[in-house]
């Protein structure tokens, strides 16, 4: 498996190691042709992008870019906070990035815990029996649903991790958008049980390695196998067969 992209991974502007420049020369190294910085949103408990820092970090994406070599986007994944699709990301970002990339987080600040506390405790922290609840399902699908309705996404990271959803409605919905479903590494087994209904939509893979250390930028190992028991061809899969095309946030200016 020829590796040419890989759309999933953190900087030290959150909590990943090393800078844009060491990514970069990372996926050069391995001969990728293109990668997206992806850090942490702003409603990360620990270590998240600011407007501020992101501003600075796409300058240092252009700078990289400038020099040729290989592509870099800039994106951020931002965290799903309730079941109306809200984001840990304000608006101004979603314009200026290149990828918006969403998923579920447990880790974010106390702040949105106590608007949906159910949403973000239950998923975050409950029991596999209690993740299960058919009502949280459904509240977790109708966010899903809302998010992609909300804001111009690009990637639904780890899809199945910790928040439950009916995958075959939110993948069918992503197909029907041009939202690629992510192929994680960190998080391959979030879709064992789901990869039938996922290949049925007809929704695009994408690559994310979810790198935080610089030394695992490129590497999926765990996606390849997978890839091969379930006989997903590498046609269907951005950073291997093809490269990405992401939808344009020229025009997005509010979700309110
Ligand atoms: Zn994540
Ligand atoms: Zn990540």
């Amino acid at each position: 498996m020829k590796v040419i992209g890989d759309y999933h991974m953190h900087t030290n502007a959150s909590d990943g190691r090393g800078s844009v420049r060491d990514k970069a020369v990372r996926a050069a190294e391995l001969g990728l042709k293109e990668i997206a910085i992806a850090d942490h949103g702003c409603g990360s408990l620990f270590f998240r992008q600011t407007e501020e820092k992101f501003r600075k970090q796409q300058a240092q994406i252009a700078a990289v870019n400038a020099e040729g070599g290989v592509k870099v986007y800039s994106g951020i994944e931002a965290s799903i906070t309730g079941e109306d699709g809200s984001l840990d990301v304000p608006d101004a970002i979603v314009a200026a990035c290149d990828v918006l990339t969403v998923g579920f987080h447990r880790f974010l600040q106390p702040r949105y815990i106590c608007r949906e506390p159910r949403f973000l405790l239950v998923n975050g922290w409950g029991s596999e029996r209690a993740r299960g609840d058919e009502e949280l399902v459904a509240c977790n699908t109708r966010a899903w649903l809302a998010v992609m309705e909300r804001y111009p996404v690009d990637v639904l990271c780890h899809l199945g991790h910790r928040a439950a959803v009916d995958v075959g409605a939110v993948c069918r919905a992503a197909a029907e958008k041009g939202i690629y479903i992510e192929l994680n590494e960190k998080h391959i087994d979030a879709l064992e049980r789901h990869i039938d209904e996922v290949s049925a939509s007809g929704a695009i893979f994408i690559l994310g390695s979810d790198a935080h250390s610089t030394g695992k930028v490129g590497a999926f190992g765990r996606v390849e196998e997978f890839m091969r028991r379930h006989n997903i061809p590498e046609d269907r899969v951005c950073g291997i067969g093809r490269t990405a095309v992401f939808r344009t946030k020229k025009g997005f200016i509010s979700t309110k």
